[in-house]
């Protein structure tokens, strides 16, 4: 019946079952011809029974509900108790019988879901459905068997018992039920990928599914203790209020925030947030997905699109963005841009005999050099092929552009090894400068640069030129000295003079200074203030500056050698000569080469370098202290020397600066800093020479103020090593003499 009428659990169908059961059981015992039920007592029990069972079970179809099971109950015992005051007959018995009949087929029928849903109890259903329906049996077939009040406590114990068994199914069955369903909600809500998160509008985390704790890395019960500000990264957590409004106010909202896990890293997520009820209060359910994948292959997207897939440079896309902002930046700021375009020479030539491989490896190698070379805010791009492009923003001058692109020339000029060969490559390089006030666009300048580099294709490769004609002359020049330099030495072109250092007391010559000189073939003598800085640019000063050091050195030997012992040798270095790695370790080979005592020698470095704030130069003063080797601080005077960190330099020498020196007459100021040099020298215990002095005034000045020695055209300009031996033995007779 209860299938038929497809009800709502076995339990119901049980209901059903003694229902028509109770009902029947007086038309029953009529049917058969027994008076004794029919009679106003036991109809009234019966039918009272019936219509309690009814009402019961209609509203148990409409809602299951423990109570009605608990009224059945009660309802089904109070029946039994009319009829123990009603004697029975055996009939009744059998309509009894009928509903442990009906209760047993539903019971089987319905093995599985009794099994599933009611557990253990199917077996005490069975044997208590199957005990009421033979005692009814019995009671039918063989009354004089089981007759009087014991047989009726039975059927009323049977009776309750089986009530209460419908009442335990009827919670049993809704209690498991309800769990199932929690579960599966629980399972859903922990299986989710998804961070789910319930909060009230203050914030409070109420609910936080098992997705949360593990992406997170917070344990559930601290989640349930914080409040979504302290998920939310600092940006986010000010903006918790207004999103709380916004879904509020709309019901819903879907927002890009970022979440701070315990260990402390971030998550960028995506959160969709709608109004809901928590515990019969409003509340917010977030679904919040990490988006750091996401995230990831948009920026590999990104990447893709404006990067060169091979070497990762920028790709022609980006660089004309950049470029594009950077001409609108200058546009604004006035400012200078420059763009230097540049093709490898002979490229082709290096994938027809090494291979397609070989070549992407080589602009791979070409690409990194190039990025060791620029500053942060440049941009370096593969434009395609073997092309390339290097944004400069914000460009000083436009010699400080040829510097740069000198280097890159230069840095490709260096070997790559490819397949355990060394490749020599060069490259030729055009470059167009946005001038401010210009109106260039990007893509004039990428063709300006485009037909730069084609001239200097033409001039012979190796080599770069600048779209405006003007600008190329001067650094044509540059470039061309620097190639020049390289040869220099190999050529003889360069030669070392010595300019003599002499007390001021009695003009005995205490030392020499030596000083470079490059007599260059087509353009006769060039100063080193012009090509010492080419040097430097280059990378040529080690190289040169070894070979002055060299020099200088044999010569202060040859005057030892000649009876001038006590004769100390002056030579300047360079600031990235002196900072280069390993220079004490070579100015002590040399010396053992030579042979020279380290105390002759006298390194003489500008008080500009000596004062930079760098560990690399302390370190160096330190080891050439170590060796024995004097140090002079050049050009004293122009700097800005802390005195504290002269004081801590290991320094044997403080040179004043020529302008001071020639300012005496003309300039009281100029002449007082002169002055408290030397008085500072002096106090220092340090010796003192003053340079380009050049007239008696500026001696007379010398011996008042008692500075030591000095150096200049008075006494002698630079000359030749020869010159300075016939010096120093003119000089020896002159001393002696007076
Ligand atoms: P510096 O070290 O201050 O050298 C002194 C300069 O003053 C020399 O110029 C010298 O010829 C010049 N001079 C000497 N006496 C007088 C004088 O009475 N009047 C005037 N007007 N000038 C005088 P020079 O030889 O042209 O050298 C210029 C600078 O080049 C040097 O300045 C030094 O900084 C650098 N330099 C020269 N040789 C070398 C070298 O071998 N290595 C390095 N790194 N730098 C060098
Ligand atoms: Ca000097
Ligand atoms: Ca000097």
């Amino acid at each position: 019946v209860g299938l038929h009428f497809r009800l709502r659990s076995r339990a119901t169908a049980l209901l059903s079952a003694s229902l028509l059961s109770f009902a029947a059981a007086p038309a029953f015992a009529l049917l058969l011809g027994d008076q004794s039920l029919v009679n106003p007592l036991s109809i009234l029990a019966h039918a009272a029974t019936a219509a309690l069972m009814l009402m019961g079970l209609l509203t148990h179809l409409s809602r299951p509900n423990p109570k009605v099971a608990l009224v059945l109950l009660a309802v089904s015992a109070l029946g039994a108790a009319i009829g123990l005051l009603v004697p029975l007959q055996g009939s009744v018995y059998l309509g009894y019988s009928v509903f442990f009949v009906a209760a047993l087929v539903v019971i089987l029928s319905h093995r599985e879901s009794f099994v599933r849903e009611a557990g253990g109890s199917f077996a005490s259903a069975v044997v208590l459905a199957s005990f009421g329906l033979l005692f009814n049996l019995a009671r039918v077939f063989s009354p004089a068997l089981i007759a009087g009040m014991p047989a009726q406590l039975f059927q009323i114990t049977l009776s309750v018992l089986f009530g209460l068994y419908l009442l335990m199914l009827e919670f049993n069955v809704a209690f498991i039920a309800l769990h199932r369903e929690q579960d599966r909600y629980r399972t859903l809500f922990d299986a989710a990928g998804d961070i789910i998160l319930v909060s009230d509008f203050e914030g409070n985390v109420l609910a936080a599914n098992q997705g949360t704790a593990e992406r997170l890395g917070y344990p559930h019960e601290k989640l349930l203790t914080m409040r979504v500000m302290d998920i939310d990264a600092p940006a986010d957590a000010n903006r918790v209020g207004e999103r709380m409004e916004a879904i509020r106010t709309q019901g819903a909202a879907v927002f890009e925030s970022e979440h701070v896990c315990a260990s402390g890293t971030h998550i960028p997520v995506e959160v969709n947030a709608r109004l809901t009820q928590w515990g019969g209060q409003p509340a917010v359910l977030g679904v919040i997905r990490d988006i750091t994948e996401r995230k990831h292959s948009e920026e590999t997207i990104a990447r893709m699109a404006y990067y060169d897939p091979l070497t990762g440079l920028a790709n022609r896309r980006l660089a004309t963005d950049r470029l594009n902002q950077a001409i609108e930046h200058a546009s604004r700021t006035d400012e200078r841009v420059a763009l230097l375009f540049f093709d490898l020479d002979h490229f082709k030539t290096v994938n027809d005999t090494l291979g397609h491989t070989a070549g992407d490896t080589l602009l791979i190698a070409v690409g990194d050099r190039l990025s060791e070379l620029v500053r942060t805010g440049d941009t370096v791009a593969r434009l395609g092929g073997d092309e390339f492009m290097l944004l400069i923003v914000d460009v000083s001058s436009k010699e400080a552009v040829a510097t740069v692109a000198w280097k890159i020339l230069e840095a490709l000029r260096q070997p790559f090894l490819l397949c355990d060969q060394e490749i020599h490559v060069t490259a030729s390089m055009g470059i167009a400068v946005f001038e401010p006030g210009a109106s260039s666009s990007a893509v004039e300048l990428l063709c300006d640069a485009d037909i730069a580099m084609y001239k200097a294709k033409d001039r012979g490769r190796d080599t770069y030129q600048f779209h405006d004609p003007a600008l190329n002359a001067a650094a044509v020049e540059r470039f061309n000295l620097k190639t020049d330099l390289r040869r220099a030495l190999e050529s003889n072109e360069l030669s070392v003079v010595f300019q003599p250092q002499v007390s001021v007391s009695g003009l005995t010559i205490v030392g020499a200074e030596a000083l470079l000189r490059w007599h260059h073939p087509g353009r006769g003598p060039i100063a080193p203030e012009e090509f010492i800085p080419l040097a430097e640019e280059s990378g040529l000063i080690g190289t040169i500056g070894r070979w002055v050091l060299h020099e200088a050195c044999c010569q202060a030997h040859a005057w030892r050698d000649a009876g001038f012992v006590d004769l100390r040798i002056g030579v300047n270095v360079s600031g990235r000569q002196f900072t280069a790695v390993g220079f004490a370790d070579e100015v002590a080979a040399l010396l053992a080469e030579t042979g020279l005592p380290a105390s002759c020698l006298e390194l003489e470095i500008t008080e500009s370098i000596a004062m930079r704030h760098s560990e690399s130069i302390a370190t160096v003063f330190c080891e050439l202290d170590a060796i024995g080797v004097r140090v002079a601080i050049d050009d004293f005077g122009t700097g800005h020397s802390s005195l504290e960190r002269l004081a801590s330099f290991p320094i044997h020498t403080l040179k004043v600066a020529r302008p001071f020196i020639q300012a005496i007459e003309t300039d009281e100021a100029q002449s007082a800093i002169a002055r408290s040099i030397i008085l500072l020298a002096n106090s220092l215990r340090l010796n003192v020479i003053a340079e380009g002095v050049e007239n008696e005034r500026q001696l007379q000045f010398l011996r008042e103020t008692g500075c030591a020695q000095m150096q200049g055209f008075l006494f002698s300009p630079p000359i030749s090593a020869d010159d300075f031996i016939r010096l120093l033995e003119a000089n020896a007779a002159a001393v002696a003499a007076s």
